[in-house]
C-alpha cells in the first residue's frame, strides 16, 4: 500500500479542504516561543491556496480538559500564520459551533480559516469510536476533502486524525509525506555505517526503538539520563543519578542481543557529576567507574556526558553515513550541562550523509542551543510519532491514508 498524496485528490479549485495541522507550539503568557510547527505547515497551505481551495486548518494545542481554556487558545497561532503567509487568516472561536459555522459560510477560494483548539471538545480524543465519528462528521460537514499534515499526531486515533480521514476523500500533506520519506530511509536501506544516538531521561521510553533498530544499525551510542541504567547494569556505582532499576534485566538482554548481532553499544567513559540538580550546582568531570569518588559522594549525580565521551561520540557520528539522534545527552536546559548535547548536535551538522534529529526535546535543544536548522538533514516535527514509526508500529493516522 502507498500513501495517498495531494495529487490523488484531483482538482481542488473551488473546493473546501479540512487541513489537520500540528500547531501544538510552546506558549509563554500567550506568546509563541518556538513557531517551528507553524512554519512547517506553510508549504501545504500555500499549495492548497494555489490550487484554488478554501482551507479550514485545525489542530490541538496542549492538553486542555475537553473544555474551552483560554490558556490553550489557537488565536496566537492564527495570527502568526497570517504573518507567515502574508495574507489574512480568519479565526473561529469554536470548532463546530456558531462562530465556526458563520466563518465557514463566507469562505471562498484561497481563504484560510483556523478553528479553535480541537481538544476544547471532549469528542476529539474520546475513547468511544462513535463519539469521535460524530465530531469528525461535524468537522467534515460541507468539506470536499481532508488533508492530514500533523505528523506529530499520526500515531493517535483521534477524530481529526483518523475518523475525519475516513469521512471524506483524504490524503497526506507535504509535511507528512516529507517526514515519511526521511524516516522511511532510516528503516529501509540506510547507508552504512548507521549510528543511532539515544539519550533523554527515561530508558523505558526508548527500549522499543532499541529493540527495533538492533537488527539494522552498526552502533548505538548511549547518553542522557538513560546511560546510568546501563552503567548500573554493568555493576557500576552511579550515586544519585537517574536509574530505572526495574529495567536492568531488559538492558542486559539488549546488551547480549547486540553483542550477538555484532552491534556496538557504546557507553560513555566519563560524565559530569553535580552536587545537586540545579543551575548553581557544583560539578566535576569523572570517569564512569569513579562517579561516587567526588566531594559529593553517593549524593553526586550525573547530568551530562563528559568531554572525552563527547569527542569520542562526535567522531563516531562524523564517520557515519546515516545517523539518527533522539534524546539530549544531558540536562541541556542548564548551560553547565549542555555541552555534551551541543557537541553531538555540531557533529550531526557535519555528517556526510543523512543526519536526522527526532524527539520533541532534542529538536528544542538544537534550536535553543542556537543551531541553524537547515544544517541538519532533517529535524522531525513529531516526537512520539517518529519514535513509534521507527519502532515499526502501525500508526492509525497513516494507515487511514493508505500507508
Ligand atoms: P526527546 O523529547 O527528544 O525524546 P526525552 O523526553 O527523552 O527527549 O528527554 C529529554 C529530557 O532528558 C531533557 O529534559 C533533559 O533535561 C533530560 N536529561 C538528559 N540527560 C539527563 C540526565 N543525565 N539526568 C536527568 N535528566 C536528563
Ligand atoms: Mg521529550
Amino acid at each position: 500500500m502507498t500513501l495517498r498524496t495531494l495529487d490523488t485528490l484531483g482538482d481542488l479549485s473551488g473546493k473546501t479542504v479540512l487541513l489537520r495541522c500540528d500547531f501544538n507550539v510552546p506558549l509563554k503568557d500567550g506568546v509563541i516561543t518556538d513557531d517551528g510547527r507553524v512554519r512547517a505547515s506553510v508549504p501545504t497551505i500555500q499549495r492548497l491556496i494555489e490550487a484554488g481551495a478554501a482551507v479550514i486548518a485545525v489542530s490541538h494545542l496542549g492538553r486542555p480538559d475537553g473544555a474551552p481554556d483560554a490558556r490553550y487558545s489557537l488565536a496566537p497561532v492564527a495570527a502568526r500564520l497570517a504573518e507567515l503567509l502574508g495574507s489574512t487568516v480568519s479565526f473561529a472561536t469554536d470548532t463546530v459551533g456558531a462562530d465556526a459555522a458563520a466563518k465557514r459560510a463566507v469562505l471562498s477560494a484561497g481563504d484560510v480559516l483556523v478553528l479553535e483548539n480541537l481538544r476544547f471538545d471532549p469528542r476529539e480524543t474520546s475513547k468511544v469510536a462513535e463519539e469521535r465519528a460524530e465530531f469528525a462528521a461535524l468537522l467534515t460537514a460541507g468539506v470536499d476533502a481532508m488533508v492530514s499534515d500533523g505528523f506529530g499526531v499520526v500515531h493517535r486515533k483521534q477524530a481529526s486524525v483518523f475518523e475525519s480521514a475516513q469521512a471524506v476523500p483524504s490524503a497526506a500533506g507535504l509535511l507528512v509525506a516529507a517526514e515519511l520519506d526521511v524516516l522511511g530511509r532510516l528503516t529501509e536501506t540506510p547507508e552504512r555505517p548507521y549510528t543511532v544516538i539515544l539519550g533523554g531521561s527515561k530508558v523505558s521510553d526508548k527500549l522499543g526503538v532499541i529493540e527495533h533498530l538492533l537488527p539494522r544499525v552498526d552502533r548505538i551510542l548511549v547518553g542522557g539520563g538513560m546511560l546510568f541504567t546501563f552503567l548500573a547494569a554493568r555493576g557500576l556505582a552511579i550515586g544519585s543519578s537517574l536509574c530505572e532499576m526495574d529495567q536492568i534485566d531488559t538492558v542486559n538482554r539488549y546488551i547480549a542481543d547486540a553483542a550477538e548481532r555484532g552491534v556496538e553499544i557504546v557507553l560513555p567513559t566519563d560524565v559530569v557529576v553535580a552536587s545537586q540538580f540545579g543551575a548553581d550546582a557544583e560539578h566535576v568531570v569523572r570517569s564512569v567507574d569513579a562517579i561516587e569518588d567526588t566531594p559529593f559522594g553517593a549524593s553526586g549525580l550525573g547530568l551530562d556526558i563528559g568531554p572525552e565521551t563527547a569527542a569520542n561520540f562526535a567522531a563516531l557520528v562524523e564517520s557515519s553515513k546515516t545517523v539518527f539522534w533522539n534524546g539530549p545527552m544531558g540536562v541541556f536546559e542548564i548551560p553547565a550541562f549542555a555541552e555534551g548535547t551541543r557537541a553531538i548536535a555540531a557533529a550531526l551538522t557535519r555528517v556526510d550523509g543523512l543526519g536526522v534529529v527526532g524527539g520533541g526535546d532534542s529538536a528544542a535543544a538544537v534550536r535553543t542551543l542556537g543551531f541553524d536548522e537547515s544544517a541538519f538533514g532533517h529535524i522531525s516535527t513529531g516526537g512520539g510519532a517518529s519514535l513509534e514509526f521507527l519502532e515499526g508500529k502501525t500508526l492509525p493516522g497513516l494507515e487511514v491514508l493508505g500507508w
